[in-house]
């Protein structure tokens, strides 16, 4: 067993010192699963999904995370902060308790999902609620940061997006080359300007040839990168990427522009609509977020992009465990009846 599995693996492309902290809990090195149904009906060659649902808190975070605390700790900070649409919070705090030090989370009143609000609390984070969005959140943390010694851990944070790249070095390495797609959804657009810079990165360590397009998708009710301007009240069930001002988003946009890609918006139904099938034709349990980049791919491949031939990759973000409320809002094939064993085989048809 490796100490960690990251650092050992990408040192050479990790900002690691001899001083950097080894502490792990096992981030990264995440499956890249074919998809049995959704693929060969939207008539690809390949489809996979990268399931960063299978990180330590359950969500990509953890990849960026584990980096960013061990540089706050190695150059002295005694403790973190970040705004969060939850997953961030999530993935700090428990970070924050591996290295011993004190985090602190600014979330969006009422607009986190349950499991996440769960984690941020089990880790014994301080859980500051705003009656403002993210972006508020994102604003707040930044101003505290210039003036205090307490490290910022959002994707502001280049330690965040290193982290965060070494995704795409494991997809590549597992595929033996760079997919023709990939498909991610956006948020604050840090994960798309990390697996971007892997791809490079590794092209240019003359590990790949050729780079795969990034397909990038934002929800309907908040996709300002789609609309060219920032939202000022962004909605969608997808929590994790209901963000109006994106930090990263340039670099979404170099993405996408040297790729030959495309950001495009996909409304809450299609959003809904994936997630269900993701879990019910692929056994694929994800939080609503993690659809966006499955029903981005369905939505072009209906609009007649012509996908044969091609080897596409979804990203999946983070885990369906997280947001319960959801899964709970699709209407269940369950009935209750009296413990007997008639009863229980009527009600399951069979007859
Ligand atoms: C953070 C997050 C996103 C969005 O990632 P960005 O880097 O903010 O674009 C998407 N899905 C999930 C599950 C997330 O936690």
């Amino acid at each position: 067993m490796k100490q960690n599995y990251l650092i050992e693996k990408y040192a050479q492309f990790l900002p690691i010192t001899a001083e950097t902290s080894r502490k792990s809990l096992g981030e990264g090195t995440t499956p890249l699963v074919r998809s049995s149904r959704l693929g060969s009906e939207l008539g690809l060659e390949n489809l996979y999904f990268k399931l960063e649902t299978l990180n330590p808190t359950g969500s990509f975070k953890d990849r960026g995370m584990f980096l960013a605390v061990a540089k706050a700790v190695e150059s002295g900070s005694e403790a973190v902060i970040c705004a969060s649409t939850g997953n961030t919070s999530a993935s700090a705090s428990a970070y924050a308790a591996l290295h011993g030090i004190r985090s602190f989370v600014v979330v969006p009143s009422g607009k986190i999902a349950l499991g996440k609000l769960a984690q941020a609390t089990v880790h014994g984070a301080t859980i500051i609620q705003i009656q403002g969005s993210f972006d508020d959140a994102l604003h707040i943390v930044r101003d505290i940061t210039e003036r205090s010694p307490v490290a910022l851990v959002n994707s502001v944070n280049p330690h965040r997006i290193d982290g965060q790249k070494t995704a795409a070095f494991e997809i590549v390495d597992e595929l033996g080359t760079a997919p023709d797609l990939l498909c991610i959804p956006v948020g604050n657009a840090g994960n798309i300007t990390a697996y971007w810079k892997g791809f490079t990165e590794y092209q240019s360590a003359g590990k790949i040839s050729s780079l795969p397009k990034m397909w990038g998708f934002q929800a309907a009710g908040s996709a300002p990168i789609v609309l060219g301007h920032r939202v000022s009240e962004p909605e969608t069930i997808a929590t994790a990427i209901r963000i109006g001002n994106p930090a990263s988003w340039t670099g979404a946009l170099n993405a996408q522009d040297q790729s030959g890609g495309k950001i495009d918006s996909v409304t809450d139904d299609e959003i809904l609509r994936a997630y269900h099938r993701l879990a019910t034709e692929e056994g694929i349990f994800c939080e609503p977020a993690s659809a966006a980049s499955v029903a981005g791919l369905i939505k072009r491949s209906q609009n007649g992009e012509n996908l044969s031939q091609l080897t596409a990759v979804c990203v999946i973000t983070g885990h369906g465990l997280k947001d319960p409320d959801t899964a709970l809002s699709i209407t269940a094939d369950r009935v209750e009846v009296e413990a007997d064993v008639l009863l229980v085989e009527e009600a399951m048809n069979l007859h």
